[in-house]
């Protein structure tokens, strides 16, 4: 059965899409099956990964609204390797479509347990936001991955995702868990950042990821080729690092239940 993780931080900029769709990359680059879902409207992860979102005849849009299953709606990233269950535009209006509907922030769990046994990994893109799709995919997932920049107000936004977290848990989801943070976008020769780095060793421990993602152009570049960096330049330190990573959470993996 998949284990399912929301990349997800109420800030945008901050690595959420190119750690889903490298993430992704690295994991079916050693053998995993592997689901994208996309629920950002902007639909980064389903462009970065290839698919055309103004394309699309069916997203994870329809899967919210039950008029499409997910064998239904998905693409395939051909080069990458995995699955995508794409958003474009239309996706921004299922926060008001589905204030009417019933277990409105279970849906797109539902829809996942029906493909468990297809896929080793679910990858789930997050909005920069707390709405009704952050809260579909936190919901669904067994446990959050956060991709953070080493900066002073990094540590501060953390408090109020990690509250969330505790909320979520505690009323809607008993199996959502912090996996780790990801410190990402990292330059060592900066102070500052070695020291944010400290500190949050100091205060999560082991829910820091060992892995640390570099800066790196090839990983910015990636994105206008229609690929994840870590198949547009496998040498590049970055698509390294991100394989690395997902070395780690496949051993991570095998210590959740
Ligand atoms: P989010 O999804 O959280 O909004 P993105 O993944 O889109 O963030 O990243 C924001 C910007 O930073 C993008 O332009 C992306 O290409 C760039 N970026 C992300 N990670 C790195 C990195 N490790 N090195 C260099 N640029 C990066
Ligand atoms: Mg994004």
């Amino acid at each position: 059965m998949a284990k399912i993780f929301c990349i997800a931080n109420q800030k945008g900029g901050v690595g959420k899409t190119t750690t889903t769709v490298n993430l992704a990359a690295g994991l079916a680059q050693i053998g995993q099956r592997v689901l994208v879902v996309d629920l950002d409207p902007q639909g980064n992860a389903t462009m970065g990964s290839g698919i055309d979102k103004r394309k699309l005849e069916t997203t994870v849009y329809d899967v919210l609204l039950e008029s499409s299953s997910i064998p239904e709606a998905k693409a395939r990233a051909e080069k990458a390797g995995y699955d995508v269950l794409g958003a474009n535009r239309e996706l921004a209006g299922a926060e008001v479509d589905l204030v009417a509907l019933e277990r409105r922030e279970a849906r797109l769990k539902a829809a996942l347990a029906e493909v468990g046994p297809d896929y080793d990994f679910v990858l789930i893109d997050c909005p920069p936001s707390l709405s009704m799709l952050t809260l579909n995919g936190l919901c669904s997932a067994h446990g959050v991955i956060v991709p953070m920049q080493c900066e002073y107000f990094a540590l501060e936004g953390l408090t109020d995702l990690v509250n969330t977290i505790k909320q979520i848990h505690a009323n809607l989801n008993n199996d959502l868990q912090i996996i780790g943070l990801l410190r990402v976008m990292f330059d060592p020769r900066i102070t500052l950042q070695q020291q944010v780095s400290d500190q949050l060793k100091a205060h999560f421990g082991n829910k820091v990821f060992d892995t640390v993602i570099p800066r790196n152009v090839r990983l910015a570049e990636a994105p206008s080729y229609g690929l994840p960096g870590v198949v547009f330049d496998p040498t590049s330190k970055g698509a390294q690092a991100f394989v690395d990573f997902a070395k780690e959470m496949v051993k991570r993996i095998e210590t959740m239940k």
